[in-house]
């Protein structure tokens, strides 16, 4: 199948052509992102493969299906980028790779946890300047803290496992509880009752209308003093203007973030001769108790081998008539 492919930077092509061998599928790379601005690349293409900052509203698939576009092949597991309904009206179906590597995102999150637990990049910067004191180092043991989980299907679940090694207390928060948690000891509690009694709180739900701003000033408000607030999910969970008011009054002590709200003009790209017009953002950066990575937290090559593969797996059964098994509906 013809597929341009979006949003592609060197590692996307390198993983995708090389899973390509067993699929012969033709593959169009384009850097930019889809917006109204690049549709036009678009033009004449059965089929789409797009990625988490890619535009999916109803104008952009409208234009899509004028073009000729029946098939979006997501290379993530998240589809809040996509208005499903509209597409389901203009016939275009859509696929996504529900699961590539639960591990690399729950690992990272895990990463983000230790760094801020004891200060690991404030004390890089230190050591590489001679600087060799431990004021301001002081860190907090793990073992023993308790960890608000907020959604425990896949990586939830990882986070749990790895956190009940450390010997974390686990509470957790989801519509649909986890068996495999639930043995673990992790007690499932309801929002209210999880708030204030984490040490440190993780979010692993999806963006949704529920979820959107799930953390914002009231949730905040519920939260203990200095409370470690992780996001490895969607940016919109968190409402980053209130994450600031609680990194200035103290009530978030530590912040840990590889997704954020405004992350689609920011992330994947360097800037870093930019003037970057985001002042939220940059507010977040002042702070010495917080740590952004730009979307990474799926980086492994397990995670890249695993989404070119599936990825080109579905379009292969779109392209048959079979069905797909990981269409979105
Ligand atoms: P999953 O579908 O396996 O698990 C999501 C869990 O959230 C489910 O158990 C579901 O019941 C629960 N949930 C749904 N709505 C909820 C709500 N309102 N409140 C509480 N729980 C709710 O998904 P997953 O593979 O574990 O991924 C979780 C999220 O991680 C994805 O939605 C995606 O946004 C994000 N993600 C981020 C990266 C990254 O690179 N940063 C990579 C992959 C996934």
């Amino acid at each position: 199948m013809r597929v341009a492919v979006f949003s592609s930077k060197s590692y996307d092509q390198k993983f995708l052509e090389a899973a390509n061998r067993n699929y012969n599928h033709e593959l169009v790379f384009f850097e930019p992102r889809l917006t109204s601005s690049t549709i036009i690349l678009a033009a004449g293409f059965p089929a789409v493969c797009l990625f988490v900052n890619d535009q999916g509203d109803g104008t952009i698939l409208k234009a899509l299906a004028e073009n000729g576009t029946r098939l979006i092949a997501l290379r993530c597991a998240g589809f809040n980028q996509i208005d499903l309904q509209t597409a389901k009206e203009l016939g275009i179906t859509v696929v996504r790779v529900p699961a590539y590597s639960p591990y690399a995102v729950a690992e990272h999150a895990i990463g983000l946890i230790l760094t801020l637990n004891r200060h690991l990049h404030r004390a890089y910067q230190r050591v590489r300047e001679d600087n060799f004191s431990l004021e301001g180092l002081l860190g907090f043991d793990l073992y023993g803290k308790t960890v608000g989980i907020i959604g425990t299907g896949k990586i939830g679940a990882i986070i749990a496992n790895i956190l009940h090694g450390f010997g974390c207390k686990l509470l957790a928060y989801d519509l649909y509880p986890n068996p495999h948690c639930q043995e673990l000891g992790v007690k499932y509690v309801q929002l209210p009752e999880l708030y204030p009694a984490a040490d440190i709180i993780t979010l692993h739900c999806p963006l949704t209308p529920e979820t959107h701003h799930l953390i914002d000033a009231q949730a905040l408000g519920m939260m203990k003093q200095g409370v470690m607030l992780i996001n490895t999910s969607r940016g919109p969970l968190l409402n980053a203007t209130a994450a600031i008011a609680a990194l200035k009054s103290g009530k978030i002590g530590y912040l840990g973030l590889d997704v954020y709200e405004g992350e689609s003009n920011l992330f994947f790209e360097d800037l870093s001769t930019a003037v970057i017009q985001d002042d939220v953002f940059q507010r977040l950066l002042t702070f010495p108790n917080v740590v952004i990575t730009g979307h990474q937290a799926f980086f492994t090559d397990t995670a890249l081998e695993n989404i070119a593969e599936t990825t080109l797996a579905n379009i292969r059964d779109f392209a048959a008539g079979n069905g797909c098994v990981n269409e979105v509906v």
